[in-house]
């Protein structure tokens, strides 16, 4: 029996097709024709006021740290249980992560801890919707608008999700999505930023420019293109836009195929729940979510350890992640901690993925069966 991957990357079948393309097209720097179609999709299907494709979720948030000003010193209150991304976007500019913990049910950010972890220093809010599930929303919005900070959606797993019917990475300022391989819908590499609030598009697209105002030239907005501005060059060139195009068309099919593999995880798992003998995700009333990932909670540490073993004999490959960034090496250089991070600790210790591409649906039996049988 074949080995069953824990991740395979999705092909629609369009990908090269639109390559070619471009290639006949002869634009092959940024912002040509797929890229303005990418951008059109990603603001008609979040509501974002701008759209702006990046080679990465982390060049996405990095951008985000420049357009919210984060200073030498400011801090950024975000949960330990990420992607390092999350945290190096805001080292980067000098500024300090401070975590609080996570809430047991969806492994998000605790909404109810934030506002203690607030200080004369803190400009940022950082909710990161892990597998696709999203924050509390309504809370964290409610605590920046009365303190005055600026929240950053860490949505890089969120696309195609929503929280009380607005697409995640919509509702803050700013919200950052990826389209790397591991992700729902993929370019190898790639990112987008949304900008929600218009008061950061200008600069966004100057940012992204290298400091220029090269795309209001090209608009015809002003007569000559010069520096302006600080700036990198976040975007990427049109063969992965072209690629990442034919992706989009087929959003909606890739959700609700990855939707259906999650859902008979989760109807198959069950019974196993109801033994006490792992615990499922939860997603909370009003969320719809992407089905980015399924995870299940074992007992302890060597439980995972065995099971990942166990699964890995009968031809099954899973995973888990995080190293919590607060006790990580960088992260205790540069980030601090605010209270106790007993769930961050506890149920990353305890968390295993299972594979989820689509295409698994003929495999995902044997999943389940080797499961059962490593338990
Ligand atoms: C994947 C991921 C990132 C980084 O995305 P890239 O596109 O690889 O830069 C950041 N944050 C989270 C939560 C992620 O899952």
């Amino acid at each position: 029996m074949n080995p069953i991957p824990f991740n395979k990357p999705f092909m629609t079948g369009r990908e090269l097709w639109y390559i070619a393309q471009a290639h006949t097209n002869g634009h092959l720097s940024g912002d040509g024709s797929f890229t303005k179609r990418c951008h059109r999709w990603l603001e008609q299907n979040t509501g974002a006021a701008r759209a702006l494709l990046t080679h990465s979720c982390t060049a996405a948030l990095e951008m985000a740290a420049l357009l919210a000003e984060v200073q030498e010193g400011d801090e950024v209150i975000m949960p330990s249980y990420t992607f390092v991304s999350t945290a190096n976007a805001f080292v980067m500019r000098g500024a300090v992560p401070v975590f609080v913990d996570i809430r047991p049910d969806t492994l998000n950010i605790d909404e109810t801890k934030i506002e203690a972890a607030i200080t004369a220093r803190t400009k940022v809010i950082l909710p990161v919707h892990y597998a696709g599930v999203a924050c509390e929303m309504d809370t964290i919005m409610d605590i920046a608008k009365r303190h005055n900070l600026i929240v950053i959606e860490d949505a890089a797993q969120g696309i195609m999700s929503t929280y009380k019917g607005r697409a995640l990475g919509s509702i803050g300022h700013m919200g950052a999505y990826s389209f790397h391989e591991t992700k729902n819908i993929i370019a190898g590499e790639g990112g987008a930023l949304l900008v929600n609030d218009p008061v950061f598009a200008e600069r966004a697209e100057i940012i992204r420019e290298k400091g220029t105002n090269r795309s209001q030239f090209f608009r015809g907005q002003v007569d000559k293109y010069t520096w302006v501005d600080i700036g990198s060059s976040y975007l990427p060139g049109e063969v992965i836009a072209a690629f990442l195009w034919a992706q989009m068309e087929e959003a909606n099919n890739i959700t609700a195929r990855r939707l259906a593999l999650w859902d008979s995880y989760h109807a198959a798992l069950a019974p196993l729940e109801a033994e006490g003998r792992l615990r499922r995700p939860v997603v909370p009333e009003g969320c719809t979510h992407n089905a980015h990932m399924y995870y299940i909670l074992l007992d302890s540490l060597e439980q995972r350890t065995e099971a990942i073993a166990n699964l890995k004999r009968q031809g099954v490959n899973s995973v888990f992640h995080y190293v919590p960034l607060h006790s990580a090496p960088a992260g205790r250089k540069f980030s601090r901690a605010h209270g106790g991070m007993a769930h961050t600790d506890g149920l990353s210790e305890r968390l295993l993925r299972l594979p989820l591409w689509v295409g698994l649906e003929e495999e995902q039996d044997r999943v389940v069966r080797a499961l059962k049988e490593a338990l």
